[in-house]
Order: C-alpha cells, then structure tokens, then sequence
C-alpha cells in the first residue's frame, strides 16, 4: 500500500520533469492525483515545479474543501476537479504548457487526427476545446460543452489559449501522454513545414485506434 507521502512524492517527481521538460515555466501548470474516491493531492499555487517539496502538496476533498493545505491550491483546481468528476477512471490530470502544442492551441490549429499511427494507438485524437477563464471554478454548467465531451472521451487535449490537459490511469501515464502531446505537436509542425503529408486511410487510423484498447491504457 502506497503511503499519502509517497505519493506526494511522486507528484513532486513528476512536476520537477514536467519543468525539466520546459512545459511548466515560471509557477505554470499542475499535477494531481486521486488518492481514493474521496481525496487528492495537488500542486499548490505560486510555487515553481522544480523546487516543490513534498509537505507543499495539497490534499484536497473532491468537493475542492481544503483537507491538509499548507499553501494555496493551484488556481486550476477547477480544470482538475471536472476531470475527476467526468472520470472515473482517470487516477491523476496533468495541465501543463508545452511551448508546441500550446502554441497550436493558441493558433486555433486543430492537431491531424491522420498521420502518426502511435498516437492514434495511446491517444486517438486530441481535440482542440474552448477558452474558459482561468481559474474559474468550472461547475458542471460552466464547464465548455467541447472540454465536457473532451474529458469523457479522450486521456489528451488542448485548452484554446492557453495550454494542454491529460490524464492517465496513474500519474506515471498521465505525465507520458503530455510528453507525447508535445511530442506529436512538433511532429506536426515539422510536417506542415516540410509542405507535405501522407494521411493514412480513416479504415487504417480506426484500426489503429481499437489497437489501442487492446493495450489499455485507460
Ligand atoms: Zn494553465
């Protein structure tokens, strides 16, 4: 049985990557993980994601009550408590602002669904959704009908104007499926600018796509 300090632990090891990676900049992004049906344990505001310590973790009700916060919590508790409600399934959400794929989301430029068979096989498609004001408690009616339908289908997707969102069967997955998200957007970006791409067929990307459920990622 894994221990609630350990798993502050892992949230803090997977932060300081995240911002190795340069996806969290200055007190960017955040990182939670379900503890239990009832519990969290998230990042708190104004802390950078290289120099989190374990004890700064907050751990939260899923009704956003503080149960055991020393800092504030981030001030996208909404964005994560929403994920949480939607998903069951979903152990921790990662937000974070990958320079590439932020700068998609940015640019309104919706990611091909079509030409990169592993993403299809770990993410299927990652669909671009709404701007909502940061911050914003994000109840169920506040919440973008595209985010709402976004969370309930896919573990990947980018937050118009302003970053990206994954989730994962445990924080470990969570963490990889935005490195593959950046990942995937500057392969996107290198193929527009080579000028050229070679789609595969929708029969090979469905198939690619059910290849994925086979490998369980969610
Ligand atoms: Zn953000």
């Amino acid at each position: 049985m894994i221990s609630v300090w350990d798993k502050r632990k892992e949230v803090v090891e997977v932060s300081r990557r995240l911002s190795e990676l340069g996806f969290m900049p200055s007190t960017s992004g955040n990182v939670s993980v379900r503890l239990d049906e009832r519990r969290i344990l998230i990042t708190p505001s104004g802390v950078p994601k290289g120099a989190l310590q374990p004890g700064q973790v907050d751990l939260l009700g899923l009704d956003g009550e503080c149960l055991e916060c020393s800092l504030k919590p981030t001030s996208e508790l909404g964005l994560h408590l929403a994920a949480y409600r939607l998903r069951p399934d979903a152990q921790a959400v990662v937000h974070a602002h990958p320079p590439i794929a932020t700068a998609f989301a940015c640019a309104g430029v919706e990611l091909p669904t079509d030409i990169a068979a592993e993403v299809l096989v770990a993410l299927k498609t990652v669909p671009l959704t709404s701007f909502f004001m940061l911050g914003s408690r994000l109840s169920d009616s506040e919440l973008p009908l595209d985010l709402r339908e976004a969370l309930l289908a896919r573990d990947a997707c980018l937050l118009s104007n302003h970053g990206a969102l994954t989730l994962g069967a445990s924080l470990a997955l969570a963490f990889q499926n935005m490195e593959l998200l950046e990942h995937y957007a500057k392969i996107c970006l290198a193929v527009h600018q080579l000028g050229s791409q070679r789609h595969l067929t929708s029969a090979q990307a469905a198939e690619l796509m059910e290849l994925g459920k086979k490998y369980s990622r969610r």
